[in-house]
C-alpha cells in the first residue's frame, strides 16, 4: 500500500513541505508502559517529550470523526500520527483499529506513529499491511548501564522490570523492532532526548548503532526539565551544546533539526499548531 502514497509529504521527514503539509496527533493511547525518569504522566507523552495536558482522550471510531473535522478546516493535512499521550503500543488495540480505519475511510493520508519500541515488533507486520510509513521510536541509549538511569521500571505483561534489566530488555526490543520496521521497507526516525550529564556524552553512540540499522534520521531533542519527575534538576542542554552533539550525530545519520516538540493532540503545520483552536472540536468528539 505504502508504495502508492507520495511518502515526500510528511512534514516531520522532508523540511521541504513543512510551510504546506500538516500532521494531526489522534491521541488514543493514555497508557504505558514504561517510565522515564523524565515523564510526568499528568502532562503528555511523551514520546516526543513536550508537556502539556492533551485535552481528550478519544476511542478509534471518535477519532475517525475528529479527522473528518479536521480536513473540512485543515486541508492541508497529510498526516495522521498518533505519539501519546501515553505509548501507541501499550493501547496497541486502539492504535492498530485507528489506522486501519482512517486508512480505510482516507486512502491518502500518510500514517505515522511514535513509541517507545517495547511492544511494536509484534505489530509490524499488521502496521506494514494497514500501510504505516513513517514510525518514530524513542531511543535513549544503546548501552544498559545508562539506560539504566534513564528509566525507573519497564512492563512486559504481567512482569514489571527494574534497573539493568529493564533497560536490557527495552533495548533488545527496541532494536528487534527497527529492524522489522526496515525489513518492511518503512521510514524510521529515532528520537533521541539529550540529558546533561546522563547520556549527552552518549549521542555519538547512538547514532551510530543507528546507522548500522539502517534508521533513516535522527532526531535529538533537548530534555525538556518537568517538575515532580526524577530528572527535574537536570537542567536542559545549551543550544552551542545541541548544535555539537547534532554535528557529531550528523556523521552517521541525518538530522532533524526542525521538530518542534509537539503535544499528542498537535495539529496542522509545524510551528503553527492549532490544538487550541480544535480543542473544543477534539473534546465534542471525546464525548
Ligand atoms: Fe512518558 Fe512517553 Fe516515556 Fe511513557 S514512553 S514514560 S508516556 S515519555
Ligand atoms: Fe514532528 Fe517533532 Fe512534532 Fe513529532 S514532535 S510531530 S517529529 S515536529
Amino acid at each position: 500500500m505504502t508504495t502508492t502514497l507520495n511518502l515526500d509529504r510528511h512534514p516531520c521527514f522532508n523540511v521541504e513541505v513543512k510551510g504546506k503539509c500538516g500532521r494531526v496527533h489522534l491521541p488514543v493511547a493514555p497508557q504505558c508502559n514504561i517510565k522515564c525518569n523524565y515523564c510526568n504522566r499528568k502532562y503528555d507523552c511523551v514520546n516526543e517529550s513536550r508537556p502539556g495536558v492533551t485535552s481528550a482522550v478519544l476511542s478509534p471510531v471518535q477519532a475517525v470523526e475528529y479527522m473528518e473535522k479536521v480536513l473540512e478546516k485543515e486541508p492541508r493535512i497529510t498526516v495522521a500520527g498518533i505519539a501519546g499521550p501515553g505509548d501507541p503500543f501499550a493501547n496497541a488495540f486502539e492504535t492498530v483499529e485507528t489506522m486501519r480505519l482512517i486508512r480505510e475511510k482516507f486512502p491518502e493520508m500518510l500514517l505515522c506513529l511514535a513509541t517507545n519500541g517495547l511492544n511494536l515488533a509484534p505489530y509490524v507486520d499488521e502496521l506494514a499491511r494497514i500501510g504505516v510509513s513513517h514510525v518514530t521510536v524513542t531511543v535513549n541509549a544503546v548501552d544498559p548501564e545508562i539506560g539504566q538511569k534513564i528509566y525507573s521500571w519497564v512492563r512486559d505483561g504481567k512482569v514489571i522490570y527494574r534497573g539493568l534489566r529493564a533497560a536490557e530488555l527495552l533495548l533488545e526490543r527496541q532494536l528487534e523492532a527497527i529492524k522489522a520496521l526496515k525489513a518492511k521497507g518503512m521510514v524510521v526516525k529515532v528520537n533521541t532526548i539529550v540529558m546533561p550529564g546522563i547520556n549527552d556524552h552518549h549521542i555519538e553512540e547512538v547514532a551510530k548503532k543507528m546507522a548500522e540499522i539502517e534508521v533513516d534520521v535522527l532526531n535529538c531533542m533537548p530534555l525538556y526539565p518537568n517538575a515532580d519527575t526524577v530528572f527535574e534538576s537536570v537542567h536542559e542542554p545549551s543550544r552551542e551544546q545541541m548544535v555539537e552533539i547534532r554535528k557529531k550525530a550528523e556523521e552517521y545519520l541525518p538530522q532533524m533539526r526542525h521538530c518542534t516538540r509537539c503535544r499528542a493532540d498537535a495539529v496542522g503545520l509545524l510551528g503553527e499548531d492549532k490544538s487550541d483552536a480544535f480543542r473544543g472540536c477534539l473534546s465534542a468528539c471525546a464525548t
